[in-house]
């Protein structure tokens, strides 16, 4: 850093408390303001909830002109809109709905020196598709009032990233058309493919990169292990939120649009107001479920991650995934939900191993998506590290364990589980020799398939002569199965079928490694302690 790299920070600091009414500003904040201000372009990676938004409003409330802000949803915008008019700060958007009188002010504003207009909101698609609008933003350059583009949740440009849009490459030509214009960009993903795709696309190769750390110290870590049956998984669920979160704020999040129903109407049986929210409902019930529950008379949505952008309810004190997300970076997104208020908050995942194979059939024909399947699932069966320490590892960034200060199942002292250590080693020999039987006689396991057949249950030409039918719980042999699957002694093999597709269980690269040499491998169980 020198010196110039800080020229506005008393100027942002004294707005900072007359305009915003705050206290200080959080770490990356003021570097990031100060660098837009200079003029350069850069890209913020913060957090959800770490406050992107101060840091293009607090800029435009000190320069000169007209900040244009690119925002995904009209939802989003108004949100930030009302929030800045309690501020005074004048600010506004235009879309459909905006009236003819409304437009002309915004239009006469974008080129009046003389005019207060701040932050000006629009939609990729009213850039991408308004010629009329393109044309008073380059008058609006000409004349010197157009001081900054901001694009929020800018990792939508990326085919890479979790939720792109096409109109979002369009800002490609923002950079050519108005070269002087500095870009902001702001997002909570940190995949570096994501973010240096997103550099070519907006052509802003040298554009300075701000991480700010996505450690959220408020929020406890947990994986649990998930019943068996709906029913005893809704128990659960009941038990958790009745016991600890009553009357306050959640979100369950699960898998499939029948599963939120299930999950929904199981709730309300059990006496939790809560209320389902996905893609196939009509936008008007979206939005009624979402108004209740941020106003508080639904205390439980119970989502597929349909239910995403916008949430910015500050005092969510819990996030269950009823079913395992299909990346970290979106456990990330979807648990970080929680706690917005820094006040300690829960996410809670319930994994089991049937889930991962909904989700495989699901993601395998995404370029990385059982990459990053098998890095949540690798999340859920380590009981030996800190939570945070793996979440940290996953972006990128380094972590001492010690400062989780007890906020996760693995180094909280009170949590309900301890682990134990077992020789594993001939458990996996006899599921590989399974699988060789099944081989030999044709035939194809599913994971299911394979379980049964080592409880010796199911087909009986599957059963391997010389094998003891096993003792060890169904629980840890699922683990076991995932444990392999991780490590490559076993490896999924998709089929489509007419309606679906089927992934069965094949032996890994590295099985032979394990039948023929003299591996030994142990794994460290997470158990319920006694008395829990
Ligand atoms: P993001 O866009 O990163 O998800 P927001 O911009 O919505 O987060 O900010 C989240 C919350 O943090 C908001 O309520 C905002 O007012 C608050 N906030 C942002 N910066 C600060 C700060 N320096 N001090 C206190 N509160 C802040």
């Amino acid at each position: 850093w020198n010196k110039n790299d800080f020229l506005w920070s008393s100027d942002l600091n004294d707005k900072l408390k007359s305009v915003f009414k705050l206290e200080k500003l959080r770490p990356m904040q003021l570097q990031t303001m100060n660098v837009t201000l200079s003029g350069k372009d850069c890209m913020l990676i913060m957090p959800t909830g770490g406050g992107k938004s101060l840091c293009f409003q607090l800029p435009a409330v000190v320069s000169k002109g007209i900040t244009l802000v690119v925002s995904p949803l009209i939802s989003l915008m108004e949100d930030q809109l009302m929030a800045l008019e309690a501020l005074d700060v004048h600010a506004t958007t235009l879309n459909a709905s905006t009236t003819t009188a409304e437009a002309k002010s915004i239009f006469d504003a974008m080129t009046n020196p003389k005019a207060t207009l701040k932050l000006l909101y629009v939609t990729p698609e009213k850039l991408a598709k308004s010629k009329r609008f393109m044309n008073k933003l380059e008058k609006m350059y000409q004349v010197g009032r157009f001081a900054r583009l901001v694009i929020d949740e800018v990792h939508c440009c990326s085919q890479w990233g979790h939720d792109f849009r096409p109109d979002y490459k369009f800002l490609g030509i923002m950079k050519r058309q108005f070269p002087e214009v500095p870009i902001l960009g702001l997002t909570a993903t940190a995949t570096v493919n994501v973010l240096e795709d997103v550099k070519k696309i907006l052509n802003i190769p040298k554009c300075q990169l701000f991480r700010a750390s996505f450690n959220r110290p408020n929020l406890y870590y947990q994986v649990r292990p998930k019943p068996a049956t709906q029913i005893e998984a809704l128990d659960e669920i009941q038990k958790i939120i009745q016991s600890r979160f009553n009357g306050q704020s959640g979100i369950v999040y699960c898998f499939s649009r029948k599963d939120s129903e299930e999950v929904t109407s199981g709730l309300q049986k059990r006496g939790i107001r809560s209320g389902c929210y996905h893609a196939n409902l009509s936008s008007q019930e979206r939005s009624r479920i979402h108004h209740m529950w941020s106003t508080g008379k639904v205390l439980v949505v119970v989502a597929t991650i349909a239910f995403g952008m916008g949430i910015d309810k500050p005092n969510v004190r819990f996030v269950i995934h009823h079913s395992i997300s299909k990346s970290m970076e979106n456990l990330y997104q979807e648990s970080g939900r929680a706690g917005r208020d820094e006040q300690r908050s829960e996410c809670i995942v319930f994994y089991r191993l049937a889930d991962i194979f909904r989700q495989s059939t699901m993601v395998f024909t995404e370029q990385t998506g059982l990459k990053c399947l098998y890095g949540i699932l690798a999340y859920c069966l380590d009981s030996k590290r800190c939570r945070r320490s793996m979440i940290a590892q996953h972006f990128g960034e380094s972590w001492d364990a010690s400062q989780c200060d007890g906020m996760c199942d693995h180094c909280d002292l009170n949590s309900i589980y301890t682990s134990t250590t077992i020789d594993i080693t001939n458990h996996c020999k006899n599921v590989l020799a399974i699988l060789k039987q099944a081989t030999e006689t044709d035939q194809r396991v599913t994971a299911l398939k394979l379980v049964d057949s080592w409880f010796g249950k199911g087909q009986a030409s599957l059963k391997v002569k010389d094998i003891k039918v096993t003792t060890i719980s169904k629980e840890k042999a699922d683990i076991i199965i995932g444990y392999m699957l991780l490590n490559g002694y076993l490896k999924e093999d998709f089929h489509f079928t007419a309606y679906t597709t089927i992934s069965y269980i094949l032996p890994g690269p590295k099985a032979n490694l394990l039948l023929n040499g003299n591996r030994q491998i142990s794994f460290e169980f997470k158990v319920k302690a006694l008395g829990a």
